[in-house]
């Protein structure tokens, strides 16, 4: 171990270097300026102690370095190597889990359970996330959503001086009231066992070690493992597992799948491609499919229940067509809706046309143009002979009685010469 850096041994360091220290050892030179320093005050002794811990400084530098952040180097390295590992072991199982499916000619009763979290806040540094809602969707492709579990929580408190950042991020998404006065399973515990309980259910492995597989969002991965790891943390259970994978890659593995299933050219097919269709959330307004809160509140875009179920139809949107599976609504579709809105009758769009509002769809305009028919532009209707349809031929000429030369008419005054004027129009004016 290298001698501990301070400004004593500095002070003997520089001493060594003058005619009275030159030539003793190290033990001598310490001992004679143990007296010397014992008689020096702070002032004194500064440069000696701060030129010690720029020493130490530079040393520890030189051994470890850090990022700016001040966590070291090695440790943010290998966090990002085990981030990568972590990432490829998950594409493999994905694709694992979809090759199995194929390879037993069942790919459409494959069965992928999708879950989402809404979160009050979050810690800076571990990533854990205090829950809000929690939902889960069984999902295969020939049955669509098989079933959904959804719950409110209410995880009692929020992290402390949080309470700002939370009112914000529940303002613009979720709009859940805050701890103390959220709603819905207060007993962190028991909500945990019911949740690992339905997952259990979904599972299609007979093995009970096996861990628990759950698709999300990438944009959601953080939150969903963040919420999991505060559930578990409150809970007796142990030894169960939950994975979180990424949905958009399966949905991307799944197409492809299936595409080559149903005989179909998946060249075309790549993450970015289906990512793109996948964020195209075309179901995202649909009401119908939101827990009651966010029903009630106009905030089903952000609900999880809806947020799951819309991956459901997303997927079947995509591939019961490849697989010839009749969409059922509720199940590949947003359920049919009864209208909120009340359509014009016929007999109101009758009594407009025969009003004084003439002007778009009078019953001669309408008349007119189911007898439409299309002029060639391009065909040119004027007689060559004529001489009126080619004023430069002559036809400049004034006629008795008529209009003066064409000269004058050049004084950029309104009346038009015949050369502006459409022929046919022309004819039949002359
Ligand atoms: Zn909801």
């Amino acid at each position: 171990m290298p001698p501990k850096k301070n400004g004593f041994m500095a002070f003997v360091q520089d001493w060594r270097n003058t005619a009275e220290g030159r030539g003793l050892t190290l033990p001598q030179a310490v001992a004679r300026c143990g007296g010397i320093w014992s008689n020096m005050n702070a002032q004194q002794r500064g440069p000696y102690n701060s030129r010690a811990k720029d020493a130490e400084i530079a040393e520890r530098g030189a051994r470890e370095r850090m990022t700016s952040t001040g966590q070291l180097v090695s440790t943010v390295e290998s966090q990002q190597r085990e981030a990568v590992q972590q990432n490829t072991q998950m594409k493999c199982n994905i694709e694992r889990i979809v090759m199995k499916g194929k390879a037993q000619y069942d790919l459409e009763n494959s069965k992928f359970v999708f879950a989402a979290f809404n979160y009050f806040d979050k810690t800076k540094k571990d990533g854990i996330y205090t829950p809000a809602e929690f939902a889960a969707c069984l999902f295969s492709i020939k049955s669509g959503k098989i079933s959904v579990y959804s719950s409110l929580i209410n995880p009692g408190q929020i992290m402390f001086g949080q309470s700002n950042d939370a009112k914000l991020h529940a303002d613009s998404t979720h709009y859940l009231p805050l701890p103390p006065k959220a709603l819905g399973e207060t007993d962190m515990g028991k909500l945990y066992i019911n949740i690992v309980q339905y997952l259990r259910g979904c599972q299609v492995s007979d093995n009970p070690n096996d861990p628990l597989i759950v698709f999300t969002s990438t944009e959601l991965m953080p939150v969903v493992k963040g919420c999991f790891r505060y559930l578990a943390s409150d809970s007796d259970i142990e030894d169960t597992e939950i994975l979180v994978y990424d949905i958009q890659y399966l949905f991307y593995i799944l197409k492809k799948e299936v595409m080559e299933i149903a005989d179909l050219k998946s060249t075309g097919i790549n993450k970015s491609v289906t990512d793109a269709v996948f964020i195209n959330d075309y179901y995202e307004y649909n009401s119908g499919i939101s827990c009651q809160y966010h029903e009630d509140n106009d905030r089903c875009r952000y609900c999880a229940h809806s947020l799951v179920s819309r991956w459901a139809f997303i997927f079947s949107d995509y591939m019961c067509g490849d697989l010839a599976i009749k969409p059922i609504p509720g199940k590949h579709l947003p359920p049919k809706e009864e209208r909120k809105f009340q359509v014009i009758s016929d007999q109101r769009e009758a009594d407009i046309t025969s009003s004084s509002f003439v002007s778009c769809e009078s019953p001669e305009r309408l008349e007119n143009k189911n007898k439409y028919s299309p002029t060639d532009s391009t065909a040119f209707a004027a007689c060559i002979n004529k001489e009126d349809d080619f004023p430069t031929l002559g036809g400049r000429k004034p006629k008795p009685n008529q209009r003066p030369p064409l000269s004058n008419n050049f004084r950029a005054t309104s009346q038009k010469s015949d050369w502006n004027i459409p022929s046919t129009r022309r004819s039949a004016k002359d």
